[in-house]
């Protein structure tokens, strides 16, 4: 009887495919059964940075002197005019939340093989502002937190960090209020919460880390936490 079921499944998934079939987001070829929004050539051809190999990399050393974290990595590199630069902009604009678990479970599997996460307590999100989390109808780093933690089996909490200040305006105002508007953004609803815990901060893409960075000093705000970092891609400038 299950066998029927099975069988009754495959052709109805098979037919559905037919009807709506499923393209890699990054070459738009028909993908197989196995295979989740990124076909496995383009998933084997993503340009991965290895970064967690290294905790002296590049992602790292943007926060040197600035704000203490433990470890800092990306999964792969991102550069404007690449076929993976849709992959951003699929999670980001074009409403995709899959996107990210999809990814975020893979960047969770590369980090699981040499246990990067060690001593990490819990998974959080770089927070997006209420208003703009309705607008986009989810946040994108929380959906790429939700496939780490399938890989990590570490469990996200997305509810104590939060963005204090809505930041449309922030491109209009002057470099040093710029600074000062992104250091004042994060706060914590209950600091005790992340106290003698490590976090792995997450987000979609790193450039400058002035977010991650204000989102640190939040955390850090608790006694005795520690901030690690982990995002989807590394932007090449
Ligand atoms: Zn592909």
């Amino acid at each position: 009887m299950n066998k029927f079921f099975t069988l009754v499944g495959e052709y109805l998934y098979d037919f559905s495919t037919l009807i709506y079939p499923n393209l890699c987001i990054c070459c738009n070829k028909s993908l197989v059964k196995q295979e989740k929004m990124i076909c496995t050539r383009c998933a084997i051809g993503l340009p991965r940075t290895y970064y967690h190999l290294n905790n002296e990399n590049p992602v790292s050393q943007l926060f040197w002197g600035r704000v203490n974290i433990e470890k800092a990595t990306s999964f792969f590199f991102f550069q404007k005019g690449s076929k993976y630069q849709k992959l951003l902009h699929h999670l980001k604009y074009k409403g995709e939340r899959e996107v990210g678990v999809v990814l975020g479970s893979m960047f969770g599997a590369d980090l699981n093989a040499i246990n990067f996460q060690g001593n990490i307590d819990y998974i959080v999100p770089v927070p997006l502002h209420r208003r703009k989390q309705r607008q986009r109808g989810y946040n994108q780093s929380e959906a790429i937190a939700e496939g780490m933690s399938k890989t990590l089996d570490i469990k996200v909490i997305s509810n104590n960090l939060y963005r204090k200040h809505y930041s449309a305006t922030q491109t209009r105002k002057g470099r040093f209020e710029r600074w000062e508007n992104v250091n004042e953004l994060f706060a914590q609803k209950t600091p005790e919460l992340f106290a003698n815990k490590h976090i792995l901060l997450v987000d979609d893409v790193v450039t400058t880390g002035s977010t991650l960075e204000a989102c640190a000093r939040a955390i850090l705000e608790s006694e005795n936490a520690k901030v690690s970092i982990a995002t989807l891609a590394f932007a090449v400038i």
